[in-house]
């Protein structure tokens, strides 16, 4: 029986990574620094699993930035718009092209936007979506595979296993850039290459190559059916001498099993943490030479597995293939786990003690085979665990259970029906057309952090530090009037994260101390840990909205974040269906509303980032998701007057199948991200005849790209030409926390001047 691992964190247990990269791009260190420091991340990785007694130890998983932009770089799907970076910047080359993919371009006179950036599946990671022309050409151009399997090699010699995307897959995550082609259809030119790739992994001496396709557990069309078979039939006939393992992950295989376990290749992953129900029909199927990785310890998640589950699978799996054919892994890559439960030492040990990071899943992974193989001490410890945890009172409290079970129908709606709402509120506001407002941070400086930070460390009292945020946002608001906005924000400077925040003021949640995890590139997220029944002791947020309220005459919004996305962008309860959970906090964010409102603030925005990233990935479960995802967001919404404007905020959506649900949300608006894709976004709410009123965002807050009024005036104009002007508000595609005060400031006041415009024009 051998284990693996499927990818690990790459940014490092201290955000090396992230700090490096950021060095990097700031001009502070030059390239070989930044290098070194990843070689010494790669390698401790790598030390860490042979530590862990991980028999199939994954390279090529590191990444400066995104693991598909790297495939991207790989294959030579290199965007006609940058092609000036290779001709006209002289230094550090492929590395500069790189980011200028990632994150825009705009110095040595060029000016070349980013890639678009795409959330990966269901996660909270996102990726930077491939873009293919017709005639879209692929070549080995980037040599870091290569290289990065060397180093691994030397490391820790054949354990060495290079990942890469998947070819089918690698295609149905990319987008075509122009009309008259399919990009699946590409995959005939696109095979040739990866079969040269893996070709010279085996020639550096590689005996595994792990190629991913996420999608064989997503719904697939006939063609894209075929052209799984056509991939690995080409690869298998033209590759031979190494190991082919297909990893799927986040999703059972369903009616795409025949497909996958027939493929020709060496074995399969399946994802039974997720998908439990696939095993029997996965080995009901198995033809005899495949080799069988059970995905059994929860790579997204922070809780101990339960050993007596996971026996479960392997002793069935090893009856029907015997020890030979089965492998024990984790479910997925744990780029998606925080990295080391050790360095904890602040958690409750009795929860501590149901817990489990990246570092102490690997080791998870290894008892597992050797209880597997007869070691019963290792399988009571855990059983005494997993037994502690279900009978908490930590856990358990039964006034929100009964609370929960009681919200009926009338605790979802809104008194009246929109156009009665927006009719008082348009008396109630008076804002202009195309009113102005932002998503609700704005910068979070050195000094605000620091600020934060040391507050928390006790280096200032209450008082001192209530000073210094009540500045930040007296500056930001004096700054909101002076450049002529409508709708203000107080900036969040209070906060350093909109799940935390909240996270760390209710009961049930639990925080890490280093509990990091990748978003995207440099930006990482410290999820809070849902561990028990969620309830509000006391006001979150009413202090500091009623605050900023009081030093303007412009309107103020309250900011809020919904029960959806504190759900999924929180470490949440294995031990309870989603949905409960999901709407323990929708009472308290409802509780908060209503204190706000109270405290006299006019529109309240709850923030529901992740509503479609919570979306299950087949379409058959997708129907029972909406219903209770959009009712415990109505449920937060409910019970306000009408002339409380409730607004709602999205990123990185596409609405295409989901546009009714939005509109059944009944936010009075909806910000959205639109400006990379072009407010392509816009298309399904046009269609739909979206109602209500909406923001289509008009600036990338995600690179530090200032973008002209010009700009910005077309995006408004394209909008106009797709929904009715008078429901159209301006506004960035998102928090503006992440970005620098210059750029955010000049790029602001040219999204009023185009707000002007667009009244003026439009
Ligand atoms: N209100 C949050 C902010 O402005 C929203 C962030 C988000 O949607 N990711 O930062
Ligand atoms: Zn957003």
């Amino acid at each position: 029986m051998l284990t693996q691992n499927l990818g690990y964190p790459r940014i490092g247990g201290q955000r090396q990574l992230k700090k490096a990269c950021e060095q990097y791009w700031a001009g502070k260190i030059g390239l070989d620094e930044l290098k070194q420091i990843a070689r010494t991340i790669r390698e401790e990785n790598w030390q860490t699993q042979v530590n862990a007694g991980i028999d199939l130890i994954p390279c090529n998983d590191f990444s400066f930035y995104d693991q598909v932009l790297d495939m991207s770089l790989l294959l030579g799907v290199i965007p006609q718009r940058y092609s000036k970076v290779l001709t006209e910047v002289k230094t550090n080359q492929e590395t500069d092209l790189y980011f200028a993919m990632a994150r825009g371009y705009q110095k040595d006179g060029l000016d070349i936007t980013a890639m678009e950036m795409t959330k990966w599946l269901d996660t909270n990671y996102h990726y930077i979506v491939p873009e293919f022309t017709a005639k879209q050409e692929f070549k080995i151009f980037s040599e870091k595979v290569f290289s990065e399997y060397n180093a691994a090699k030397q490391s820790v010699g054949t354990k060495a296993k290079p990942v890469l995307l998947g070819p089918v897959s690698y295609l149905l995550l990319g987008k075509e850039k122009e009309e008259g082609f399919e990009r699946i259809d590409l995959i005939k030119q696109l095979v040739p290459v990866y079969v040269e790739i893996i070709n010279r992994l085996k020639q550096q001496g590689a005996e595994w190559v792990q190629l991913d396709e996420p999608c064989l557990a997503l719904d697939l069309s006939k063609k894209d059916k075929e052209a799984y078979e056509f991939a690995y039939r080409a690869i298998a006939n033209r590759v031979s001498g190494i190991k082919i393992l297909v990893a799927t992950y986040f999703e059972a295989l369903l009616d795409n099993t025949a497909l996958a376990v027939n493929l020709p290749v060496a074995a399969l992953h399946i994802d039974l943490v997720r998908a439990p129900e696939q095993l029997d029909e996965v080995l009901s199927l198995i033809p005899t030479h495949l080799q069988l990785s059970l995905g059994v310890v929860d790579g997204r998640n922070v809780w101990k597995n339960d050993y007596e589950k996971s026996l479960g699978f392997i002793n069935k799996a090893v009856e029907k293939l015997g020890t030979d054919r089965v492998i024990i892994a984790p479910s997925c890559s744990l780029l998606h786990s925080p990295i080391d439960l050790d360095l904890e030492i602040a958690i409750d040990p009795e929860i501590k003690n149901w817990m489990a990071f990246a570092k102490q899943k690997l080791n998870e992974v290894d008892e597992l085979k050797q209880i597997a193989v007869g070691n019963t001490e290792l399988l009571n410890a855990n059983k005494k665990a997993i037994q502690s945890r279900r009978a908490s009172q930590k856990v358990h409290k039964q006034a929100v259970k009964i609370r929960v079970e009681a919200i009926a129908k009338a605790d979802a709606t809104r008194t009246s029906a929109f156009p009665v709402r927006q009719q008082i509120q348009r008396e109630r506001f008076t804002l202009p057309s195309f009113p102005t407002t932002t998503i609700g941070s704005f910068p979070q400086t050195d000094d605000i952090r620091q600020l934060r930070a040391k507050f928390k460390k006790g280096e200032f009292t209450v008082d001192e530090y209530e000073k210094k945020i009540e500045q930040a946002t007296i500056d930001s608001i004096r700054w909101q009037e002076e450049i002529g906005l409508d709708v203000l924000v107080h900036g969040e400077f209070e906060r350093n994260d909109m799940v935390e925040y909240f996270g760390e003021q209710l009961d049930g949640f639990l925080f890490t101390k280093n509990g990091w995890v990748q978003s995207y590139g440099s930006r990482c997220v410290k999820p809070p840990v849902i561990y028990g029944d969620v309830s509000r002791p006391k006001d979150m947020t009413v202090r500091w909205s009623k605050f900023a309220a009081a030093q303007t005459d412009k309107p103020m919004k309250g900011m809020l974040t919904g029960p959806v996305t504190i759900l999924q962008w929180s470490f949440v309860r294995d031990d309870q269906p989603r949905d409960v959970t999901t709407n323990q906090i929708a009472l308290a964010i409802h509780d908060e509303v209503l204190a706000l409102e109270a405290a006299g603030i006019g529109i309240v925005q709850i923030d529901e980032a992740a509503i479609r990233e919570g979306l299950p990935l087949r379409k058959a479960k997708r129907p029972h998701y909406l219903d209770w995802a959009v009712k415990a967001f109505r449920v937060t919404a409910s019970g306000v007057k009408d002339e409380t404007q409730i607004h709602t905020h999205m990123c990185y959506s596409e609405f295409n199948d989901i546009i009714e649900h939005i509109a059944a949300m009944d936010a009075d608006v909806i910000t959205i991200e639109t400006s990379r894709s072009q407010m392509e976004l816009l298309h399904a709410f046009a269609h739909f005849e979206y109602p209500n009123e909406i923001g289509p965002g008009v600036y990338d807050i995600h690179s530090p790209r200032v973008p002209s009024t010009e700009e910005m005036v077309a995006l408004l104009t394209k909008a106009a030409d797709l929904l009715p002007a008078q429901n159209l508000w301006v506004n960035p595609d998102c928090g503006l926390k992440t970005r620098k005060w210059p750029e955010t400031k000049a790029a602001l006041v040219n999204m009023v001047a185009a707000a002007k415009q667009a009244r003026a024009q439009i």
